[in-house]
């Protein structure tokens, strides 16, 4: 099949494509109607139809698969390694199931996961799908305050936790940042389940909220928990995003079109079969690890890698040591881990034998053409870039090797993917660019299966965030720059928003402005990402003082620095902390008051600020060149 026919299709025949997508996942009710689209932008796939993502993937594979490994732990931190077949996964699962069901979660009820990267996370996702609840998982990087917004959103009844997780060798406290966010929070969960891990001896209990994981597991040891079976347009799961405000958004999933959007995206863009390995190094805390990590090689039948470690510890050739042995077929990973790795010895490329694999895959963030360059070079496999966001579930752009594997271009994540009614239009005129021009990348509903099916508890939100951009023609907008080149190849340019990408996670500006101004001596403050060599983007800060004179000597300067930089650590968590701080005496503006971010930005990476002619205090512009030095 070629590509052209195969897009062709699916966006001139929804209907028939999805219609027989539907038939990779089982229905204990066969849908009604495939797509519903009489409320747009909001639409409906396999409206009528029920189906659960536990029993997907899972129980669908017990007749074939018992003991074919579907789930492996591998720790580098810990030293553990585990290795969980379907029937021993199943097991476990209704064993959680039956943990959870005892601690009052069922259908529609919310329950958060703040957890390391362990098998029992897993568990507890899948768990949480079998009774039809909806998961929320934050990710372990986020702290107190970050977690305690998440809690008051979705107002879970339980949150489940581990006592602590591990990194680079040292245990990173979890436990200890849930009693935090729950005396924050103003709809603090009933109920909180604890993994005991043992890696935190100061871990606190609360009498009467708290229990363990490890007890109550003991108690259904032989426990069967029947799947609920849901409509396929309930919540599966919320995953909260940065936006430009600073209010995260719940992206919310549907059930059946998240299903059958993973089953169909294993075997065209990744071009896997079931019995084969699958090694995502992502986090379950992004979507990435709920898509790729969990539901996709699952609902495949493939055995999936959950891996808790660095690309670096014990050494650069961990990963690969990991493919050899456990014989990857397909992985897939981030550009900055790529780079992390190419700052080692490239020998370290060839030491394993990985023949295994098929693919490696990366996204999240640009993949710049050397570092592309230097993976597939080393590897010696084809790497193939892939463009999404939390809000599609799965890619948007891509090489389909499972329909036809075109040559691959260094610095494009290829195509639209099937099911993406792509267009990059003018951000003014709303006409569709030529190839060569610049433009926003939007889709023309309705959005295909697996994408959000609107923000939780704000349908507005969702019309506005998404929609609100090109109202009139109503088009999705993704908020990145693209161009296509003549030969349809799609290069993504940068977001159009205040939002920024450190090492593939996604950051909004507004959240760390406004940490930066909880402490105290700040008056005003700018956040940008800057280019960095490494992460691709990181956060730099321009602020302004209350009181200069702590700022008057370099010793004052690096003082505040530290304060404020810690205050974004414990508001936020450690990955949305500021590289940098510059103190100030005041931030360009416009003379209507609005802060002219991106011509700091483009003062801070040396490029020209553009039209400046509604700026306020020209002396502002000339003290950030100062400042960063250009
Ligand atoms: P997130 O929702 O956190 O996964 O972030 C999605 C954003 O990451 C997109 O809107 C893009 O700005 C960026 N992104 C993801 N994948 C790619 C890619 N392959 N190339 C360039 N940018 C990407």
């Amino acid at each position: 099949m070629q590509y052209e026919a195969f897009y062709r299709r699916s966006i001139a025949e929804p209907e028939s494509f999805w219609g027989e997508q539907a038939e990779l996942i089982h229905w204990q009710k066969k849908p009604e109607r495939v797509l519903a689209y009489d409320r747009p932008p909001f639409r409906q796939w396999f409206s009528g139809g029920e189906t659960n993502l536990c029993y997907n993937a899972v129980d669908r594979h017990l007749a074939q698969r018992a003991d074919q490994a579907a789930l492996l732990y591998l720790s580098t931190e810990t030293g553990e390694e585990k290795r969980y077949t379907y029937a021993e996964l199943h097991r476990e699962v209704n064993r959680c199931a039956a943990v959870l069901q005892s601690l009052g979660v069922s259908r529609g009820e919310r329950v958060v996961i703040y957890m390391p990267m362990i098998a029992e996370a897993i568990f507890c996702v899948l768990a949480c799908a079998r009774l039809g609840a909806v998961h929320s998982v934050v990710f372990g990087g986020f702290a107190a305050h970050n977690l305690a917004l998440r809690i008051d959103d979705a107002r879970p009844c339980l949150l489940i936790c581990a006592d602590a997780g591990m990194r680079a060798g040292k245990a990173v406290p979890y436990k200890h940042l849930v009693d935090e966010a729950i005396k924050e929070a103003k709809f603090p969960p009933a109920k909180v389940l604890i993994v005991d891990r043992g890696l935190d001896p100061d871990m606190r209990r609360v009498a009467g909220r708290d229990e363990d994981y490890w007890d109550l597991r003991d108690d259904f040891r032989d426990a069967e928990v029947p799947v609920t079976w849901l409509e396929a347009n309930e919540p599966s799961y919320i995953l909260y995003t940065s936006g430009t405000t600073g209010k995260p958004k719940g992206v919310q999933r549907d059930v059946g079109g998240y299903a059958v959007a993973l089953a169909a995206s294993m075997k065209y863009i990744y071009g896997a079969n079931p019995g084969e390995t699958m090694f995502t190094t992502s986090d379950i805390g992004w979507v990435v690890g709920h898509s790729y990590i969990i539901y996709g090689p699952l609902i495949h039948g493939m055995t999936t890698i959950v891996y808790e470690g660095l690309p670096i510890r014990p050494d650069p050739g961990i990963w690969w040591k990991i493919v050899e042995e456990h014989k990857v077929t397909t992985m897939f990973s981030s550009p900055t881990a790529i780079r992390v790795l190419k700052k080692q010895d490239p020998a370290w490329l060839k030491k394993y034998d990985l023949s295994s694999l098929r693919y490696l895959f990366l996204a999240g963030e640009p993949l710049d053409e050397p570092t592309s360059r230097w993976i597939s070079e080393g590897l010696g496999v084809p790497v193939l870039d892939h463009y999404w966001q939390t809000e599609t579930g799965w890619a948007m752009l891509t090489y389909l090797p499972g329909v036809e594997l075109k040559p691959n271009r260094f610095g494009s994540p290829g195509f639209p993917a099937y099911g993406f009614n792509i267009k990059v239009v003018n951000e003014l005129t709303t006409a569709e660019c030529g190839p060569g021009e610049k433009g926003v990348l939007t889709v023309i509903p309705p959005l295909p299966p697996g994408c959000l099916t609107t923000v939780w508890g704000d349908d507005n939100r969702f019309v506005n965030s998404y929609f609100g951009q090109f109202e009139k023609e109503l088009l999705y907008s993704s908020s990145d720059w693209a161009v296509r080149d003549e030969d349809g190849y799609f290069f993504i340019l940068g977001r159009t928003d205040d939002v920024i990408n450190t090492a593939g996670h996604r950051l909004g500006t507004r959240e760390i402005e406004e940490a930066l101004q909880a402490h105290p001596g700040i008056a005003e403050v700018a956040v940008v990402g800057l280019a960095d060599e490494l992460k691709g983007q990181v956060p730099v800060g321009f602020c302004t003082v209350k009181d200069p004179s702590r700022i008057a000597d370099a010793a004052g300067r690096a003082q505040l620095e530290k304060e404020c930089i810690d205050k974004v650590a414990e508001l936020l968590g450690p990955v949305a902390k500021p590289h940098k701080l510059h103190f100030v005496t005041a931030l360009p503006k416009t003379r209507s008051g609005k802060l002219l971010r991106r011509s700091i930005q483009a003062l801070a990476e040396g490029r020209e600020t553009g039209d400046l002619s509604t700026l306020d205090d020209p002396n502002a512009l000339e003290e950030i060149r100062k400042a960063v030095g250009k």
